[in-house]
């Protein structure tokens, strides 16, 4: 049998074999959160569509037969809210696997981060508000409902747009860079863990482990209060990294 070459691998030591490769290379989270984007916008240009048809009927500029005004309104209304909530889904989706960056923009950062809500006011508000200048064009049993649900349609939208725990690109970058260990995260919640034995795991059925990298792609922002502050005691420096908010009092020493 011939012997085959083989070639010395090479060992360097800032990336120790331990330490795991994320599931996604930095290029195919890009790629992944920019195909992401553009299907979130084409669908809330969708949803904006769906709205001017509902308010193209309520206007009576627009006559469908078949249904009654309020019921091609209500479908009008389903059909703007379907596509708002996906898009805000992938919207929020891109923004931990291409996060946008702080520095400089902090403005910016907010109106990004928070398009889903922007978004959800855009697709449902100037309805809502001609549903309440327009009296004569609806009786008014028909506009109470269509207006009932035009509201909760924004609210679901808005609270389901909303990233209630956006990262930066800097905070990513920081963690990856200083986390090099496996993290911890479960089913539900924004945050990841340093410490499998993390006491606030204890309940979880389902501990899913894997990068940093991951955790964060997977929506966990933020370390858990209680290993980053064991971390700290053991020497990691957390500098630039997102920390979940704790209770005052548990931060002394
Ligand atoms: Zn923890």
């Amino acid at each position: 049998m011939e012997e085959t070459k083989k070639k010395p691998v090479k060992k360097t030591e800032e990336a120790p074999e331990t330490k795991a490769a994320p599931k996604l290379t930095k290029a195919e989270e890009k790629s992944k959160a920019t195909t992401l984007r553009i299907i979130a916008i084409i669908l809330w240009v969708l949803a904006i569509g769906f709205e001017v048809l509902a308010i193209l009927t309520l206007l009576k500029a627009l006559y469908i037969p078949g249904l009654s005004q309020m019921w091609w309104m209500i479908i009008f209304i389903v059909l703007d809210l379907a596509c708002c909530l996906v898009a805000g889904f992938l919207w929020k989706k891109a923004s931990f696997l291409d996060p946008f960056k702080k520095t400089n923009n902090k403005v910016g950062f907010v109106i990004l981060n928070q398009l889903g809500v922007i978004m959800a006011v855009i697709c449902f508000l100037p309805l809502i508000i001609l549903l309440f200048t327009n009296k004569d064009k609806m009786d008014k049993k028909s506009r109470i409902i269509v207006t009932v649900i035009a509201i909760v349609a924004l609210l679901i939208a808005g609270l389901f747009g909303a990233n209630f725990n956006p990262i930066s690109a800097e905070e990513k970058e920081a963690a990856e860079h200083t986390i090099t260990d496996n993290v911890y995260w479960t089913a539900f919640g924004h945050k990841y863990h340093l410490y499998e034995d993390c006491g606030s795991l204890k309940n979880s059925a389902n501990i899913y482990p894997g990068t940093v990298t991951d955790a964060i792609d997977a929506g966990r922002s933020e370390v858990c209060f209680f290993c980053a502050n064991r971390a700290e005691k053991e020497g990691m420096d957390m500098t630039g990294i997102n920390v979940e908010e704790g209770v005052e009092e548990l931060t002394g020493d």
